[in-house]
Order: C-alpha cells, then structure tokens, then sequence
C-alpha cells in the first residue's frame, strides 16, 4: 500500500509541496542546486526527488501547479488555505510535455498565471522551443492564460494552440480571443475526440471528450503517449461513470485526476450540484484495484487536502498520492 507521498507529521505547516521536495531528500542536508552535464553545457538543477533525474529523460510531463482554477489563494478568501498556502503549488494546473531530443516544449492549458508558468520552463529549459498549447476546455483556469500571447503583452507569432471545434469557435466568436486569432498571434489547430495527434517523434497526444459543464466548449482528458508510458490528464470531469481508464492505460502508467472537492459540505452557501465534480472519496473508489498509479490534482481552495489532517490521512490509506510542484512523469 502506498502512502501519499507529502504526508508528513503533523507539525509540518499547511501543504507546501515545493519545499517537501527537499525534506524527502536528506534529513540535514540540504543540496538545492546541482550543476548537469547536458546536451554540452552545464545547466542547473534543483534537486527533487527521485524523479528529479528523470528529466534528463528523452520525453517527460511535469506540474506547473496543483490548484483549480481560481489557484491558492483565491480572490477576496480568508480560509485557512488561503491564508497559508503561499507556494507554486497553489497556482491552477498546467501540464507542460517536454522533448529533451527535439528541445521542445508546450503546455496544456493557458492559465491565469501563465506568464509565471512559461517563465518557469523558460528558466528551466532556456534553449528549448515553446511549440504551443494544447487546451482542454473553456473555463477560466484553462484559457484565460491566452490573453498575455496578444499585443499588450508577448505578441506571440502564430503560436499554435489546439482546441476542439467548439473551443475555436468560442475564441473566434468573442473578443478578446476573436483579436489573438485576428493578429495572427496564434493558429489554431483541430483536436478530435478519440484523434491521435503526433507533436513530435516521440509523443503522441489524444483527446479524449468527458463529461463536464459545457457552457462555452466541451471539454477534453488528454491522454499522453511516449516510447515508454502513457500518462492520462484529467483536471475537469463531472463524474468518473462514463470513463474507463482501463481502455488508455496500463500497469506501470500515469493517471493525474480532478479532486476538486474533498467533500460535498466544503463550501457554504454554494449548489455544490450546479458545479459537479466527483468527490475525493469517490475518485478513491473509481480507482481502487487499478494497476496505474494516481495523483490527485486540480485541489480547490477549500479542499482539506492542503493541509495535514485525518482527510489527508484517509488518502494515504489508498494507492493515491498528492503531487509535487515541478514534479516529473518520465513518458
Ligand atoms: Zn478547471
Ligand atoms: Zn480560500
Ligand atoms: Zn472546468
């Protein structure tokens, strides 16, 4: 039985996953930067955990954020997560997917704190290319990233953003997205339920359409596939009935889950119904006996799993686990 790996002792603070990489490492040593060999220069590393390493890999995914899509803190909130939680981990989830051989990069999902995000692989990975966006859906946290690719800010040259046929129609139907497409800052390409798309030699990326409150757009899972495993990404799902994750993944591969809400009494005064997403202790059930391995993102402010406590404690009970900032996912 696995334990969720940012369990700690109850006297560690509110969840602070990025400094948690550290304290796994060496109890009274701590190394923070590592010169690498790489690609003929030296570059410099943080060290991580375990799979710090493993982005010398040929492909990997890694998590520019845990958080829904309001992030951690969110506007206007006094609750004790908003008040504490000060680290990465809470800006809304973004996967980036990078190709060490093509020195290649690109992001699912345009968030709020886009600027943060991209300069953070541009920090990490300063010779590589930004190959564009993949976008799963149209709520805030997913899009709303894209208005700093306009004039006003990068003024990107056709950068290329993949979007289903109702996501493209949504961004050309209203400004300011209709203006980013007008300009040519970015050229958006078709995503295909069920289509695979080749992105580069090594990776293949295919939608998958879930059910999700569809306002603007429908919504997709992203299933990513490289020479090794498959890594399935989930942030936004009503519920888990409809989905067989069996069908895209196997032993040894990855599944990165919406656990927006711990439970349905989190937050007072709102139709927990008018914005379903499956509860914590439900995605434990729907994955239970599973042979992949899962990690819970996409945490609202008011989910208890941001900090210690018994909620934390029942998910270690389950082959689950909370994932690190800047987390790596060898594919
Ligand atoms: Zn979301
Ligand atoms: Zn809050
Ligand atoms: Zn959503």
């Amino acid at each position: 039985m696995q334990t969720v790996r940012s369990l700690r002792p109850e006297r560690v603070q509110p969840l602070d996953i990025d400094r948690s990489k550290h304290q796994l490492n060496s109890p009274g040593l701590v190394l923070r930067i590592l010169l690498v060999f790489h690609y003929g220069k030296f570059i410099p590393l943080q060290i991580t955990s375990q799979a710090s390493m493993a982005d010398l890999a040929s492909v990997f995914a890694t998590l520019l954020g845990v958080a829904q899509d309001a992030g951690v803190p969110q506007v206007a909130c006094q609750c004790e997560n908003c008040l504490t939680i000060r680290t990465n981990s809470g800006w809304p989830v973004c996967l980036a997917i990078v190709d060490n051989n093509a020195g290649k990069f690109w992001m699912i999902d345009a968030t709020p704190r886009f600027p943060e995000q991209l300069n953070w692989l541009k920090r990490r990975y300063p010779d590589y290319r930004f190959c564009g966006i993949l976008l799963t859906h149209a709520h805030i946290g997913h899009y709303a990233g894209l208005m700093y690719l306009g004039r006003e800010a990068m003024s990107a040259k056709a950068l290329p953003v993949y979007a289903s046929i109702s996501m493209q129609a949504y961004l050309s139907n209203n400004g300011p997205w209709s203006a980013l497409i007008e300009l040519n800052n970015i050229e958006l390409k078709t995503l295909r339920d069920n289509d695979q798309l080749i992105i580069s030699k090594d990776i293949v990326i295919t939608p998958v359409a879930v059910e999700h409150r569809s306002e603007f757009s429908n919504t997709y899972a992203m299933l990513l596939s490289g020479p090794q495993r498959s890594l399935f990404y989930c942030p936004d799902i009503d519920s888990w009935q409809r989905l067989n994750l069996s069908e895209y993944l196997n032993a040894n591969d990855y599944a990165l889950l919406d656990a927006t809400f711990f439970s349905d009494d989190e937050l007072p005064g709102r139709n927990l119904r008018e914005i379903p997403h499956p509860l914590v202790t439900q995605t434990l059930e729907f994955i239970r006996d599973q042979p992949f391995q899962t990690w819970l993102i996409h945490l609202n402010h008011s989910n208890p799993l941001w900090r210690p406590g018994k909620e934390r404690k029942l998910v270690g009970k389950h082959a689950v686990q909370l994932p690190d900032f800047g987390q790596v996912w060898n594919l």
